[in-house]
């Protein structure tokens, strides 16, 4: 059999070229990064659970009629995915106020905003991904108004269908990043949602515990990071009560999430 092509390696994903014109095979490594690369660790089974959670999710955004680039999962660290030309832009949104915007802007941990906020971070390690406005965007070629009202409103449709996801299985979605691709068909153009959404790029607390549940896991040493998502997968249904996650092995059918009640009185 024919080497694949690699077509880009970035921090957490491999792109390959894929079978036919316009597809492309992303693969989950196990590497962590944090604080621009000053900070790097292999953190065994952390692909095979965010290319698990990854695709539980745009399957879920497609059903709500997200346009993604999710095609299909192909094994357990591949999934097919479209090609697209990466909008060099990561679009954060937030709920409660927790990491760069505390640093910045003196929020307490923790705290809720008034309503979720959407900030543009240009995608330049060089520069370690500054915070842009939509001036700049638009002065500078990266979007255009149209493409970032695009992006703007996707975002806040996926906030609210996560909020919900994660609400119904006893999480508390804090803040995520999201990034977005241009497709191209013929003359037509079509802003999509791109890259991973999976505990790696969102903060995801415990409601009932506040324990951390995402990538804050290794940026703050707390350890636990795969244990963490591996909870995730479960409680999204995603992984079986007790199992553990594996390169090689196909899981079975999953029932879907385990819904958390609020209702002391609820009798099984
Ligand atoms: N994020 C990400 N990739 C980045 C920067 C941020 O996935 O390169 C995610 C991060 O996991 C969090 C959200 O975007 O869920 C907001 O991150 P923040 O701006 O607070 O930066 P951080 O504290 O992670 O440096």
């Amino acid at each position: 059999m024919a080497r694949r092509k690699q077509i880009y390696e970035g921090k957490a994903k491999i792109l390959y070229e894929g079978p036919e014109p316009g597809t492309v095979i992303q693969y989950f490594k196990d590497d962590a990064t944090a604080f621009n690369n000053q900070k790097h660790a292999v953190l065994e089974g952390k692909g095979v659970l965010n290319n698990r959670i990854s695709e539980f999710v745009m399957l879920g955004l497609e059903r709500i009629c997200i346009p993604t680039h999710f095609i299909k999962r192909l094994n357990m660290r591949e999934q097919l995915i479209y090609h697209v030309e990466i909008i060099p832009l990561e679009v954060v949104i937030r709920n409660v106020a927790a990491g760069s915007i505390c640093k910045r802007l003196g929020f307490k941990e923790g705290e809720p905003f008034a309503r979720p906020v959407v900030e543009f971070y240009y995608k330049k390690d060089e520069l370690g991904d500054p915070l842009v406005s939509e001036d700049q965007i638009n002065a500078f070629g990266w979007a255009n108004p149209q493409e970032i009202d695009d992006m703007m409103a996707y975002t806040l449709r996926i906030n609210d269908y996560l909020c919900g996801m994660f609400a119904g299985v006893g999480i508390q979605l804090i803040d995520f990043k999201v990034e977005f691709g241009r497709q191209y068909d013929g003359d037509l153009m079509r802003i999509i949602l791109a890259d991973e959404i999976s505990p790696d790029s969102c903060r995801l607390w415990d409601i009932e515990t506040g324990e951390i549940l995402d990538k804050d896991r290794f940026r703050k040493d707390l350890g636990g990071l795969t244990d963490a998502y591996t909870e995730v997968a479960k409680r999204l249904g995603i992984l079986r009560k007790n199992e553990e996650i594996s390169d090689t092995e196909e899981i079975s059918d999953t029932k879907g999430p385990v819904l958390v009640s609020n209702n002391d009185d609820k009798k099984d």
